[in-house]
């Protein structure tokens, strides 16, 4: 890769409810501690979106969530890049948003930037809130992801749209059928706060030898990470066991 490895947090001003900004901070930090060049990009939503090589979209309310889609859409950067083979991370709100189509406060649906083949409609039951759990489906050998998850759109995926994976514990897309997230490319969308790349360094490191060309990357010492996920995961689990749990969307 020519010169250094840029990551932007894509409208930290509209999409920054849930703190997952800190998604680009540990993909640019886990880049240096490698000893690679990066550089990490607060893009607020006044400026055009700058080139970058990884985009990183976060969680977000209704109001703030259209007109970060309207921007992403008039601007057309976000669709150009991902196109040319950037990175793309979109959580809840942005992950929403890389769709077709999602629902505003009163439930109209909204143009999203079509990264994905999916569409979100809002749920009729409560909002999903609660810790998740995922066994990941579509990519290869990575350990259940944990997050937490805040949303009232319910998303589905059209047939043929890769799911990032199904959920053990949580909601996720919460279209009846398990599955959370999606995969297109280089296009990663999923419904985990966490920030998600802090609780699952593994996903982040995929992400990361993507941008960096396939690039093999030395281990990092992951323990304290390790120690919160052993944490959430069995503390989840056991909860989820003895049915304390809120149930899952497909009960719903
Ligand atoms: N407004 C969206 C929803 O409720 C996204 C919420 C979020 O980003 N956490 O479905």
């Amino acid at each position: 890769m020519k010169g250094a490895l840029r990551v932007a947090v894509v409208y930290p001003d509209l999409l920054g409810t849930y703190g997952d900004g800190g998604n680009g901070a540990i993909l640019a930090r886990r880049a240096q501690w490698r000893g690679f060049e990066a550089e990490l990009v607060q893009a607020v939503s006044d400026d055009p979106l700058p080139e970058a090589d990884i985009y990183c979209l976060g969680g977000g309310e209704d109001g703030p969530q259209v007109r970060a889609a309207r921007s992403l859409v008039d601007d057309g950067t976000l669709a150009r890049r991902a196109g040319a083979g950037a990175v793309v991370l979109a959580v809840c709100a942005g992950f929403q948003i890389v769709g077709r189509s999602f629902p505003g406060a009163e439930g109209e649906p909204h143009e999203g930037v079509g990264l994905l083949a999916m569409e979100t409609v809002k749920g009729e039951g409560p909002r999903a809130v609660g810790e998740v759990l995922v066994d990941v489906t579509g990519l290869h050998d990575l350990p259940v992801l944990t997050g937490f998850e805040n949303h009232g759109g319910r998303t589905r995926l059209d047939d043929g749209t890769t799911p990032l994976g199904h959920v053990t514990v949580g909601v996720g897309n919460g279209g009846g059928d398990g599955s959370e997230g999606a995969l297109h490319g280089r296009v990663v969308g999923t419904y985990l706060h966490g920030p998600v790349l802090a609780r699952n360094p593994a996903l982040a490191d995929v992400l990361l030898s993507w941008a960096l060309g396939g690039a093999s990357l030395a281990p990092l010492d992951d323990a304290a990470a390790e120690r919160l996920r052993d944490e959430r995961v069995s503390a989840v689990s056991r909860r989820h066991r003895r049915g304390l749990h809120r149930r899952t969307g497909s009960d719903r």
